[in-house]
């Protein structure tokens, strides 16, 4: 069963290592908001700054925004701003360095911050979509690379049908959409190692990812600062430490 005591980190790594080298480059991973602390992002959970003041499932439920869409964007922007400064973290780094070397075949994030993509991952699924873009919720429009510099008002307007524009991301509300779901369904499926970074694994269908590639007969590796609904039942290790620190030094040992 799961091994989840604090242990040393330096054997645990090593551990960690060996799990990823017999996996044979079919690592997929599955990242959350934690990866993306260290690069100045909040969480959605937990009392950090931002979600202090805009409650997320007000400021980014589907209703709200069709209702009120100005509302939401109070927070958008804020949220944009703090997306648009944050660079990726050796977190990030080090997953990009492992897909090149051959050893991760595809990340499944379930942030929208685009900062894998940015280190250099390139087979990524965006589970919850992307702040890269804006949608027109009432026409076929669609804003690719936007930024706010670019806005000439905020929130932004469509410009076929003059509604206010959404970032193409799953609010509370809406659907995972499909080809997403299908596809982190699938890699989570064929995956002989599942490495979960920086998520509490209770969203779901997110969470059901690291299951589906333990029933498959896969392994699971957790790197998370808490103990979570994976440690011990579905987890084969468990490192209870940063993902910025733990995976520079897994990289270091392959
Ligand atoms: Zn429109």
């Amino acid at each position: 069963m799961g091994k989840s005591m604090i242990g040393s980190a330096p054997d645990k790594i090593a551990e960690a290592a060996a799990l990823l080298k017999a996996a044979g480059g079919r690592c997929v991973v599955l990242t959350g908001a934690g990866i993306s602390v260290a690069s100045g992002i909040p969480a959605f959970r937990g009392s950090q700054g931002l979600w202090d003041r805009y409650d997320p499932f007000v400021y980014a439920e589907i209703g709200s925004f069709r209702r009120q869409p100005e509302k939401s964007w109070e927070m958008l922007v804020e949220m944009l701003q703090v997306i648009e400064k944050a660079v990726p973290n050796p977190a990030h780094k080090a997953l990009a360095e492992l897909e090149k070397r051959g050893l991760v075949e595809r990340i499944i994030t379930q942030n929208v911050d685009s900062l894998h993509q940015a280190a250099g991952s390139r087979r990524v699924i965006e589970f919850h979509g992307s702040n890269r873009d804006l949608v027109c919720l009432d026409c076929a429009y669609r804003w690719a690379g936007f930024e706010l510099s670019q806005a000439s008002e905020l929130p932004p307007r469509c410009p076929e049908c003059g509604s206010i524009l959404k970032p193409d991301v799953v609010f509370f509300g809406e659907a995972i959409p499909p080809t997403a779901l299908e596809e982190a369904t699938r890699a989570a499926e064929n995956a002989r190692l599942m490495l979960v970074v920086g998520t509490s694994a209770n969203v779901y269908p997110a969470a059901d990812m690291p299951k589906l590639t333990k029933r498959a007969g896969g392994r699971v590796l957790e790197i998370n600062l808490e103990k979570t609904p994976l440690t011990g039942p579905v987890a084969d290790l468990t490192i209870f430490r940063p993902a910025d620190e733990v995976l520079p030094l897994l990289l270091e040992m392959l």
